[in-house]
This record gives C-alpha cells, structure tokens and sequence, in this order.
C-alpha cells in the first residue's frame, strides 16, 4: 500500500473516481492517541497509536468537509435510507485508557460521537494485551529462550532492526495458536523473560471504572471487542458463541445499556469468515465491524455484520492517510476494484 500512498497520481485518480468508490459512509478504526513521549519504540504497536494532534486535524478536517459524524447506532438507518453528506463514524478498539484521558477531550471539543470497542478480558485483567507486553520483554532483556512442543525457540537483539525482527517473529508464532495453547505460550514467554504478563494491560487499558466514566458521555457508543482478543476463526462454534454471547451481556449488566455492535478482534479475512459473520449475527448484534478496507454502499444495508472500515495505521500521516482511504481508490485497488467489500 505504501508506494500507492506516496504517490501523487493516487490524489489525481482519487479525485477523479471519486464518484464511484467514495461511498456514502466510512467508518475509521483507530486504537490508541498517544502523546510523543508515549510512543512505542516498535513499528508493530506504533501501527496503533497517532498523536493528539494528529486526531484533531482529522476531526477539523472532517468539519472543514462537512461530513455528518453520526454514531453506530444510526449506521442501519443511514445504510437503509441515505441522505444528506457523507456520513463518517469513528470507532477505537481494545479499549485503552487513552481513549478516556486523551480521545474523548477531543471529541467533545468537537461536539462529535465515537464508540469504543472493549475486550471484557482487558477490563478484568484476565487477558493480556501480548502485543505490549512483547514490546515490554523486547524493551527489557536482550534474549529470550523457551521450549514450545518440546522444541526449543531462542531470540537475541542488541539494534532496533533485530527488535523489529524478533517482535514479529514472537507474534507470528503467538498468533498461530489456537485459543488455548496461545494463553499457555504467552504464560511460558511470561516465565521465561520474568516479566508479568498483565502488567501493560493494568497499564494501558480501562478499568470497568474508566469504562463507567466514558460510557456516562452521550458521545460514546460502547461496543464489545470480545473477551479474549483471540482470532475467532480459531475457536471452536461453542467458543465462538460464548465469546460473542458472554462479552455483550457482561458489558450489558456492568453498565446497564444494551450492547448492539461488534468488532472482530484482528478483524482481517482469515479470522473474520462467512461462520463468523453468522455467530455476530445469531448473538443478536445490530453491527459487527471489520478490518477489510473500504468504504459504505447502500448494499452495506444487507450486510451489516461485516461492515468494512478505514484504519488509520500510525506510521503513516494520519490526515493524508485517512484522505486518500475516504477518496476510495486506494482500498478499492486493494480490493480488486470491488465496491461492496463484506466477507
Ligand atoms: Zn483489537
């Protein structure tokens, strides 16, 4: 994507196809505002994070282009009956604490709503945000050794290019695990490094209380993100329904407000499939987001568990990201020249 993105034909073309790969909505993933001296050594989790400034030149710009900034809950309807401007829904998962302290002050500057998608494991501190917790163990030691089926796996990085290495590396291997062996794995690199595993996720994300307090705000729309942040393809169908089931009810009774969206954890086409999309249906979700990436159609109406979305990856401008996403073109050279991107 990064040669398209540079490109200057991409602003050109954008302009000119607009008409017929712009859409009628967008909804933007984000995940995480952080302030420069907060910002992840690695690129993986910077992926994640834009700064407070960054957030702020898009909601101006959003203004500036007079998009309707509407809430999920009016996606249906919007989908259903399109009218006015081009509608543009903002949604942040996994639920950090950022979203409280430096996401919502935006918002409410600018008058506009947002949801916060939440892992109920993070809000207990029964799940780990492993991809901090990695940078964690990669930011404190120099190796790390450990037997996995009975092989033995081993790391070693002094420069900032081995770290990036090792990080992706360690993920993969911590992604390829089905639900159970992964909470294991990420229980033996916790022991071999001697490092919590929950500690960043105390760190970084909300608390039920903090929660509570963003879920007072009339801007935001709580959503569930899951219990376990595993790739729900991996489970079983039972798994996969407690997930879906058990985090809407949970979110439902802690803030007595009914819970009616849903966003895939990873979100991508290999862990967010047709028997996927089925379950967020079955569990009586209104919405289900993905992390395909595209702009909303009128024929999204039909579609709406798996609703693409435009994510903004922090590694690259945001604003100038986010512009050229909304244009069209570029998720839709992705998506092979496809308008209506669902499963
Ligand atoms: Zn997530």
């Amino acid at each position: 994507m990064s040669r398209w993105l540079a490109s200057r034909t991409t602003s050109t073309l954008g302009t000119l196809l607009r008409p017929w790969f712009g859409g009628i909505g967008c909804i933007v993933s984000l995940h995480r505002i952080v302030p420069d001296e907060g910002r992840s050594p690695l690129p993986q989790n910077r992926a994640l994070e834009i700064r407070p400034k960054a957030l702020r030149s898009i909601l101006e710009w959003v203004s500036r282009h007079r998009f309707d900034v509407i809430r999920l809950d009016e996606i249906r309807s919007r989908l259903a009956e399109p009218r006015g401007a081009k509608f543009v829904c903002f949604t942040f998962d996994d639920g950090y604490r950022d979203t409280l302290t430096e996401a919502l002050p935006i918002f409410r500057d600018f008058g506009h709503p947002f949801a916060v998608n939440v892992v109920t494991g993070f809000l207990d501190r029964t799940a780990s945000a492993w991809w901090y917790f990695l940078e964690d163990v990669l930011a404190r030691l120099n190796k790390l050794a450990f037997l996995w089926g009975g092989e033995p796996f081993a790391w070693a990085w002094t420069t900032p290019e081995q770290r990036v290495i090792a990080f992706s590396q360690i993920a993969a291997l911590i992604r390829a695990q089905d639900a159970l062996s992964r909470d294991v794995l990420l229980q033996t690199i916790a022991e071999a490094a001697g490092i919590d595993l929950l500690a960043r996720t105390r760190e970084l994300t909300l608390s039920w209380e903090g929660l509570r307090q963003l879920a007072g705000h009339w801007h935001v729309t709580v959503g569930s993100h899951s219990i376990g942040h595993h790739s729900l393809a991996q489970l079983s169908d039972e798994d996969l329904a407690r997930e879906l089931r058990e985090s809407k009810t949970q979110i439902e009774a802690r803030l007595g407000k009914r819970v009616q969206h849903f966003a895939y954890p990873f979100g991508g086409r290999e862990s967010a499939g047709p028997r996927e999309i089925e379950a967020a249906m079955q569990a009586d979700y209104t919405t289900a987001v993905t992390t395909r990436c595209a702009n909303l159609f009128k024929d999204h109406a039909w579609k709406l568990h798996a609703l693409p979305r435009l994510t903004i990856d922090g590694n690259y401008p945001p604003l100038s990201l986010l512009t050229k996403l909304e244009a069209g073109f570029v998720p839709a050279r992705s998506n092979g020249w496809k308008r209506v991107v669902t499963v």
